[in-house]
Formats: structure tokens, C-alpha cells, sequence
């Protein structure tokens, strides 16, 4: 499947433990995720808070460890961040992020979740939502919360 859609990732507590300025053990199946990711034509960029030296040493992390990035803390190679002219946020179609909302679910669950909400999307099937997914297996979330 030939997409352009861009991921930005977060390095510290994402793809490693966080355990800045050094470099953390590799979450499970952050690697995998991130090569099956790129090998369906998803852009990747690392979205961090570091940058310099530290930057460069993810960086060359994540190239050891077979993932190469689009960016690095930018919206392309090569962009020139100018304060005056463009914010600070970069594009891109989705973030992984371990300070998301909810917490980090894992690389399992988050290929699940591209996999089977955003590549439907793209390729126009029918998208079965994952928190419906989720409450198949589970019970709904008002029965969670006013249930026994
Ligand atoms: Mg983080």
C-alpha cells in the first residue's frame, strides 16, 4: 500500500524507556512497528524534545536499530525553523506520543489501531471504529462505570 501519510514519534518514553539524557531500553516492539510502518509508505519524523548533541545520538540510535527518519524535529529534511514566519508544530497526520491523552497503550496496540482504523480509512473500506472493537472484548463504558 503507497500512502503519504506522516507519523511523528516521540523518542523518550516511546520508542526507549525514558531515561533522558541517556538512551533507555528499547520498548517492545517499537522497531518492528516503526519498519512494518515505514515499509507500508508511512513518513516518519522524531518529534522530541531533544535536539544537538542528544538529537543526534537518538538519531543514530534509531539508525542502528534499522529505522531511518524522514525529519528530525522538522516537518521535512532540511527545514530551517524560522520563529517569525512558521509555529513551532510541525505536520503531520498522526503523533505517537508517550504523553498522550490515555497514556502510552504499547506498540502492539498502536499498530493495531493503524492497521485496522487508519489503513482502512485510506483504502476506503469500512472503518470499524477501535473503541468498538475494544468494547467487544470488553464491556461498554457504561457498564464499566455504573456497572458492579
Ligand atoms: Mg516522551
Amino acid at each position: 500500500m503507497n500512502n503519504n501519510k506522516i507519523i511523528a514519534v516521540d523518542f523518550d518514553g516511546t520508542i526507549v524507556e525514558d531515561a533522558y539524557p541517556e538512551i533507555g531500553k528499547v520498548k517492545l516492539f517499537a522497531f518492528d512497528t516503526l519498519k512494518k510502518l515505514q515499509s507500508k509508505g508511512y513518513r516518519l519524523i522524531l518529534w522530541t524534545y531533544r535536539y544537538g548533541r542528544r538529537l543526534n545520538e537518538a538519531v543514530e540510535f534509531c539508525r542502528q536499530n534499522g529505522v531511518e527518519f524522514y525529519a528530525a524535529n522538522n516537518s521535512f529534511e532540511g527545514e530551517t525553523f524560522d520563529p517569525a514566519a512558521q509555529s513551532r508544530k510541525i505536520h503531520a497526520d498522526y503523533f505517537i506520543d508517550d504523553r498522550n491523552l490515555g497514556g502510552f497503550p504499547g506498540w502492539g496496540e498502536i499498530y493495531e489501531i493503524i492497521k485496522y482504523k487508519i489503513e482502512f480509512d485510506i483504502e476506503g473500506k469500512e472503518v470499524i471504529p477501535y473503541s468498538k472493537r475494544k468494547s467487544q472484548k470488553k464491556e461498554g463504558f457504561f457498564s464499566r462505570l455504573f456497572g458492579k
